[in-house]
């Protein structure tokens, strides 16, 4: 995924509009809504927020749709590295939230090829992390979802509890995938595609799936129940001749049709029912690399519709975390700018701490600060120890190659400090008031498919359940494998098979 030819984003975006249309609508070009019915019900009264929510096209709460926000989340998929890091952060900063906060997005990070003191940075600036899984694998074995989590936090220093959502590669998602992140703890779930009839706002899975029921049985009742996991449904754009683009838009036409697009579907969410607006991008796509053609057009496109939204009022770019924490407790747009968790406030510390905060030159890790991990296919930097041997997704944490108290020791994040306040050469956390004060309370990572350790009784010994596990899932799975296959098959030799 390092390069990208024009040749391989064209025959990019041809599977990327066959897939998003399969996925929208089982093959068929038009009719942009459900193919296969749901039987999706679910009782207001009984599900009762904020531990549960019934999928709705209409906002929590009960509120007017005019007076509530207008989210934009911007996600960016797959590994993180420097060039990448770097087009993210040029998407964020075309705008800003109205409470004069930056924009924030969310990072799915597969492990393959990730710059861990780059998830540090990501998170450090205020952003969000999640689960894409280890080597970008279709339909994922439990560990390679659990090692991911593992990985990011011993070597990105998240906080695991902070890890909450999940994006299934190749937004292969199946029934057995979703009962296995919510075996693992996951909060939300973000692969299913939402078009304009299913177009719900984000919900629990306490009765199943309710869009994207592009395979029969998937939105069938009784055939997945999830209590308290959610779902934040990825909002497609609808292009000009019906066809529901989803991922990396932008390759899909010129840079005045994608702005078209947009433009047409943004006013369908803000004049409407305000559901979640969403830009989802690989940031390979428009990252420049040498001998490459220019990708520049993409992103310059990209930025100035993020500008062009965010010039309308009550418009705010969050994380999929922050989106949820208005979920659970809606409030109209007017007091938003007072919730707790749309702040911005940054530590003030007296050093630099591997993170990029409070340095002279801010979101930039003073290079004595960071370990180089080099291995026969992979070298990472990271503020905490390398690993004696290379991290793979069955053995993610090997044992660190200096030893604990020795002068180059890094010492891990503890369950009591949030990474943003903790110095991993000092062994200290920084954080002295109760405003900072971190106790992280999730589940033990789970480990090859088994916990370890006090879990909740879900985990039955089926731990090692892969998303075909479960057989209402197999139509669907194949359906979406065909297709993956086939992307694999044309782009396999150049190793840029990205969803
Ligand atoms: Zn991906």
């Amino acid at each position: 995924m390092r390069s990208l030819s024009l040749t391989i984003a064209a025959a990019t975006t041809i599977l990327l509009a066959t897939l998003s249309t399969v996925h929208a609508q089982d093959g068929t070009p038009t009719g942009i809504t459900n193919t296969a019915p749901s039987t999706y019900s679910c009782d207001p009264k009984v599900c009762l927020p904020p531990a549960c929510m019934c999928a709705s096209l209409k906002p929590p709460g009960g509120l007017d749709p005019k007076t509530v926000p207008q989210f934009v989340t911007i996600t960016c998929d797959d590994s993180i590295q420097a060039d990448l890091f770097v087009t993210a952060q040029k998407l964020l900063a075309a705008a800003k939230n109205p409470n004069g906060c930056p924009a924030r997005g969310t990072f799915f990070v597969s492990i393959q090829y990730t710059n861990f003191a780059l998830v540090d940075q990501w998170y450090a600036a205020g952003n969000e992390v999640a689960d894409h899984t280890w080597t970008h694998v279709g339909t994922p074995p439990a560990a390679e979802i659990s090692a991911c989590k593992e990985a990011l936090n011993a070597y990105g220093g998240i906080p695991r509890g902070k890890i909450q959502g999940f994006r299934a590669p190749f937004l292969n998602y199946t029934l057995g995938t979703l009962q296995e992140i919510a075996q693992q703890g996951f909060i939300y779930d973000s692969s299913a595609t939402a078009v304009i009839d299913d177009a719900n706002w984000p919900y629990t899975l306490d009765n199943g799936l309710a869009n994207d029921c592009w395979s029969p049985g998937l939105c069938t009742a009784g055939a997945l129940k999830l209590p308290g996991v959610w779902e934040i449904p990825m909002h497609s754009v609808v292009d000009d001749t019906q066809i529901p683009q989803l991922m990396d838009v932008y390759l899909a036409g010129t840079s005045a049709n994608v702005t078209s697009w947009y433009n047409t579907n943004w006013q369908r969410h803000y004049n409407g029912n305000r559901a979640p607006f969403g830009i989802y991008v690989h940031p390979t796509h428009m990252t420049n690399y040498v001998g490459l053609p220019d990708a520049s057009g993409y992103l310059n496109t990209m930025t100035s519709i993020i500008a062009t939204l965010a010039s309308n009022p009550d418009v705010w770019f969050v994380t999929n975390q922050q989106l949820l924490a208005w979920m659970k407790n809606p409030v109209p747009a007017s007091q938003l700018a007072s919730q707790s968790y749309m702040q911005c406030n940054q530590p003030v510390i007296a050093k630099e701490i591997c993170n990029g905060l409070d340095d002279t030159k801010q979101g930039v890790i003073d290079k004595n600060l960071t370990n180089q991990c080099t291995f026969n296919t992979s070298d990472f930097q990271t503020c905490f120890n390398c690993p004696a041997t290379e991290p793979t997704a069955a053995n993610p944490v090997p044992a660190s190659n200096v030893a604990v108290g020795s002068p180059n020791y890094r010492y891990p994040l503890p369950d009591t400090c949030d990474s943003i306040w903790w110095d991993p050469i000092g062994d200290n956390c920084l954080c002295n008031s109760s405003t900072c004060a971190y106790k992280d309370v999730s589940q033990p990572i789970t480990k090859n498919g088994t916990t370890n350790g006090t879990t909740n009784g879900t985990t039955n010994g089926n731990g090692n359940s892969t998303s075909n596990s479960n057989g209402k899932a197999s139509g669907a799975s194949q359906i979406v494998n065909t297709v993956g296959m086939t992307i694999a098959a044309v782009l396999g030799a150049l190793a840029i098979v990205s969803l």
